[in-house]
Order: C-alpha cells, then sequence, then structure tokens
C-alpha cells in the first residue's frame, strides 16, 4: 500500500513537471505536440516546420534528439544568424532582425542555420545568370540575392534537403 502510494505521488510529479515544461516550451498546435526544451518559444515552430518539410522528403530529422538549442539574442556584425558549433549546437538568430522580418524571411534564417547545425551544410553560393541564389545555403555575404518566395520556397527546401 504504501508503496503503491509513493509510486502515484511519483506520478504526479512527474506529470507536474510534464505540464510545466508543456506550457513554458513549444505548442504551435496542440495536436502535435513537440517540445523542444532548449528552444525559445519564437524559434519553436519553425523548428518543428523544420522536420515537417524534411519529412515530406523522406528524411527523419529529430531536433530534439540532436539536442539542438535555439534563441534570440544579439549578434554583433553582419550576420542574422548563427549556427553555434562548440558545446551543444545553438541555433542564434539576432532579436532585432527576427522583429523586422517576415515569416519566410525567418524561415529562411532558421533552416539556413539548421541546414548548419543539423544537416552539417557549408555554403554554397551558386546562382542563377542573373544573381539569384540557388541554394538557401548562400554565405549571405554577397555574391548572390535571396528569392525566397512560396514559389521558390519548395524548389529550395528540396535543394536543402537532398
Ligand atoms: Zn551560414
Amino acid at each position: 500500500m504504501f508503496f503503491q502510494i509513493n509510486l502515484t505521488k511519483h506520478f504526479l510529479f512527474l506529470f507536474t513537471i510534464l505540464l510545466i515544461s508543456v506550457s513554458i516550451s513549444c505548442k504551435e498546435k496542440p495536436e502535435e505536440l513537440i517540445i523542444y526544451p532548449d528552444v525559445t518559444i519564437e524559434l519553436c515552430s519553425y523548428f518543428q516546420s523544420f522536420e515537417k518539410e524534411a519529412a515530406k522528403r523522406g528524411l527523419i530529422v529529430d531536433l530534439r534528439n540532436a539536442g539542438i538549442k535555439g534563441r534570440l539574442t544579439k549578434i554583433h556584425g553582419n550576420a542574422v544568424g548563427i549556427c553555434k558549433q562548440r558545446g551543444m549546437k545553438e541555433v542564434l538568430i539576432d532579436r532585432k532582425f527576427w522583429e523586422r522580418s517576415s515569416q519566410l524571411k525567418k524561415e529562411l534564417i532558421v533552416f539556413h542555420e539548421l541546414g548548419h547545425c543539423y544537416l552539417n551544410k557549408m555554403h554554397d553560393n551558386e546562382a542563377t545568370p542573373d544573381g539569384i541564389c540557388q541554394s538557401i545555403m548562400r554565405s549571405g555575404q554577397g555574391g548572390c540575392i535571396d528569392f525566397y518566395t512560396q514559389k521558390t520556397r519548395a524548389e529550395l527546401l528540396d535543394k536543402l534537403f537532398e
């Protein structure tokens, strides 16, 4: 009997912890609850959609299992995003950039950094003859111009996950 009560208490404790972590972590769509414990709420839906877009293309991506962290911060210099490789991998996005960017622009940057952090991709500045970047893994240091739109997105993501 004592053992049983103890178990119940233990369960309740774990359940409470779970509830707390669910409420402070990602919760975009209640029906498919994906929690990324070390990812700031603003980035969660993008992490989730990175996994979804990969899955659509037959690639299983588990960012939670990979332990990739993510947060908004102040980035000095020209970059608006960084994949921090030392220690636990972490996607850092400049907060000011985030606040003034469209959803597509945010996705481009988060996916680019996850391209480094998770897919281990290097920069690729291949461009069309008129200078449009052929990959979202472009360096962003000139060379080509981004053209990431609802129309070009699917093709660019095919390339990212190939
Ligand atoms: Zn990069």
